[in-house]
């Protein structure tokens, strides 16, 4: 069980989100929508740990009955929390491969032989539609937008995580990339139970998913919560009925 509650965040002294309660179970899909400027990577960021962003005193995120807030950003991975950013930064020099191989080795999972983890690489490859002699390449350097996509679904199925926080993963994908991402939730979900927070502003990658809650921030806050419904309503009326 993934728990907000109270969440406030600002940067440099700015307030940008403003008291988000949320409660994911394990498994359940929830997608997150707003408008752009509305905090919803502010807030991504935040749960993981970004130095950049301030959480309130007042402020508690739990991961099954355990506070998150006081571990570091690579302990909150250990503890099962994943982001997959909205623009994922290039580091020329350290292939995708290595990078998964000592993500992996550091997260508090099960030991695989180096036989048994390239070949669940190259299934998990597969399965995100990318070849696999690209996992030599530098992680997210000279990739398309659509294939760092698909290099952060890759490393979400490699880290096993109790949550995944997806940050915008649907911009600039065609409909088949969004069909694979879906498919990948879906794989999540079954294998691990894994709880997902799905950002986007559009419906178009949640006609796939088919998250069980939608909650809606607009200017930092979490206007309304629902379930199909409110996606239905927010294609139909945008979100401008939100604004006070
Ligand atoms: P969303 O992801 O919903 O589009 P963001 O969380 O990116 O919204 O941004 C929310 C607001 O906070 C915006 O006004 C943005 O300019 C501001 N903000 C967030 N992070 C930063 C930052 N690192 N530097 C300056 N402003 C920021
Ligand atoms: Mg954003």
């Amino acid at each position: 069980m993934f728990e907000l509650s109270n969440v406030s965040v600002s940067y440099n002294k700015k307030n940008i989100v403003s008291a988000v309660n949320l409660t994911i179970k394990p498994g359940e899909i929830h997608a997150l929508m707003g408008p752009n400027g509305s905090g919803k990577s502010t807030l991504s960021l935040a749960i993981v740990g970004h130095p950049q962003y301030t959480i309130s005193r007042q402020s508690k995120i739990k991961l099954n009955q355990q506070d998150i807030l006081s571990l570091d950003p690579y302990q909150r991975a250990q503890a099962g929390v994943f982001l997959t950013f909205q623009n994922p930064v290039a580091i020329p020099g350290l292939s995708i491969k290595h990078m998964l191989k000592t993500m992996r080795d550091h997260l508090e999972l099960p030991k695989t032989t180096t036989k048994d983890f390239i070949a669940a690489l190259k299934k998990y490859a597969h399965m995100v539609g990318l070849p696999y002699e690209a996992l030599d390449r530098s992680i997210h350097d000279g990739f398309s937008g659509g294939e760092k996509k698909r290099i952060e679904m890759l490393s979400l199925l490699v880290a096993e995580p109790k949550v995944a926080i997806l940050d915008e993963i649907d911009s600039g994908l065609d409909v088949d990339a969004i069909k694979i991402i879906s498919q990948t939730i879906q794989y999540a979900k079954k294998e691990w139970q894994t709880s997902f927070l799905v950002v986007t502003h559009y419906r178009r990658i949640l006609d796939h998913i088919k998250p069980d809650y939608a909650h809606i921030l607009v200017k930092g806050k979490l206007v309304k919560s629902g379930k199909q419904q409110l996606i239905d309503q927010i294609e139909r009326d945008g979100y401008a009925q939100f604004n006070q």
